[in-house]
């Protein structure tokens, strides 16, 4: 059973985006509580008739509740496995996971219902990260859901050091992985190192559009900026690409990518990778590239670094439009998830208005289907992209 510590009462009028399923409760929207919860344990919301909404977490902060459960009973622990079950079984519906692909995001936040949880598992490796203080007391229980709903996950890597405001050691809640471990994704292979890399190890988030990459790679030049392991310069080279750059402010990050570009069969002298700053390294390297990938991390954060952030956006788009060769192909991000599309869009005409040459925009990108996005909570859309095409 889980233990439910307090009932808070929402404001009037405040119920309404709960009844569409919207997961955050903001503290602006509490009238009163009744007991004392701590950060981290279940409690009950209801509304200011004193009917339940629902059930979540609760943690003091911008965010008060994060509900797990819109229904009027509280909920049992099964609650995780379910959730879990369903995840898993949309990855296999989808065709996420299949022969060619042995690593997936198993749980994405509020996409699944359990805002606060990410999993990714690789190739029988569970890598489970907590963003709040419930998802972080429930570890055990979660870990436990992993493994029934998952049989071939032999180990889980519980990574929340640095997550969640309070010292969580990072440990294995199950079995013991070796890193670095290989994974097989579209039949690219890689090294992922959960213990070490950045995030959960391995930013499963570009699946597709590295695959998309691929497509456009035979016989060309490429430049793979923001690389961290490789993922792009891979495809490039499994597709035939004739040389392959890749730049990467982390020297882990390119001593890795040297490792998968080996993994995969290629020479990482002739495909060399620069530990550098890619607004450096870009400045003169005019007519050298057919296709150039710019997928940097996120430039805000907040909302408040937003205007600093397009700055950073339009600066290296326009660089990069500028050194491409004639016919060349830009694959564009940006994963702010405080940047819309729109936004972003409108920072790339006005780094192609800047710099003049003529250009098309080809594709629009977003995230893959092991990334999906709760229709009542729009911001889980984060990763937007955009293929160029510049004459
Ligand atoms: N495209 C990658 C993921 C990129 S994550 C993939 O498919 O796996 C962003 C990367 O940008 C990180 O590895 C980080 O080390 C790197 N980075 C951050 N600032 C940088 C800079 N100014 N120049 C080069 N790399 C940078």
């Amino acid at each position: 059973m889980i233990k439910i510590s307090a009932s808070i009462f929402l404001k009037r009028g405040r119920e309404a985006s709960v009844k569409r399923n919207h997961p955050w409760i903001f503290s602006g929207a509490i009238q009163s509580m009744e007991g004392k919860p701590e950060d981290g344990e279940w409690v009950e919301v209801k509304d200011f008739q004193h009917a339940t909404l629902g059930f979540g977490h609760y943690q003091k902060g911008t965010i008060t509740v994060r509900l797990l459960s819109f229904e009027n009973k509280a909920p049992n622990l099964s609650i995780y496995s379910n959730k879990i079950g369903a995840a898993y079984e949309q990855r296999v519906l989808t065709r996420v996971v299949n022969e060619h692909t042995n690593c997936f995001r198993l749980v994405h936040g509020e996409g699944d219902g359990l805002p606060g949880l990410i999993v990714d598992v690789y190739n029988g490796v569970a890598v489970m990260q907590a963003h709040s203080l419930g998802m972080h007391n429930d570890r055990q229980t979660i870990a436990g859901a992993i493994q029934e709903k998952l049989n071939f996950v032999h180990s889980i890597y519980y990574k929340s050091h640095g997550t969640l405001g309070i010292k969580a050691e990072n440990e294995y809640l199950l079995g013991m992985g070796v890193v670095p471990h290989v994974i097989t994704e579209h039949n690219n292979k890689f090294y992922v190192d959960w213990e070490e890399g950045q995030k959960t190890g391995f930013f499963l988030d570009q699946r597709e559009n590295r695959k998309l990459l691929g497509q456009m790679s035979r016989g060309v030049s490429v430049l793979n900026t923001f690389c961290y392991t490789g993922g792009f310069s891979v495809y490039a080279l499994n597709a035939g690409a004739s040389r392959v750059h890749s730049v990467d402010a982390s020297e882990k990050a390119v001593e890795l990518t040297k490792k998968n570009i080996e993994l995969n069969g290629f020479d990482a002298g002739q495909h060399p990778c620069f530990d550098a700053d890619t607004f450096d390294f870009i400045k003169d390297k005019k007519n050298q590239y057919d296709l150039i990938i710019l997928d940097p991390p996120a430039f805000a954060k907040h909302k408040d670094a937003r205007h600093q952030a397009m700055k950073g956006y339009q600066r290296l788009n326009a660089e990069a439009m500028k050194i491409i060769k004639p016919n060349g192909i830009i694959f564009t991000f940006s994963c702010s998830q405080v940047v819309d599309q729109q936004l972003f869009y409108d920072t790339i005409v006005s780094a192609a208005v800047q710099v003049g040459r003529e250009i098309k925009v080809l594709q629009h990108l977003g995230q893959p289907a092991d990334h999906p996005v709760s229709i009542y909570h729009p911001e889980g859309e984060y990763l937007k992209g955009l293929v160029l095409y510049v004459l």
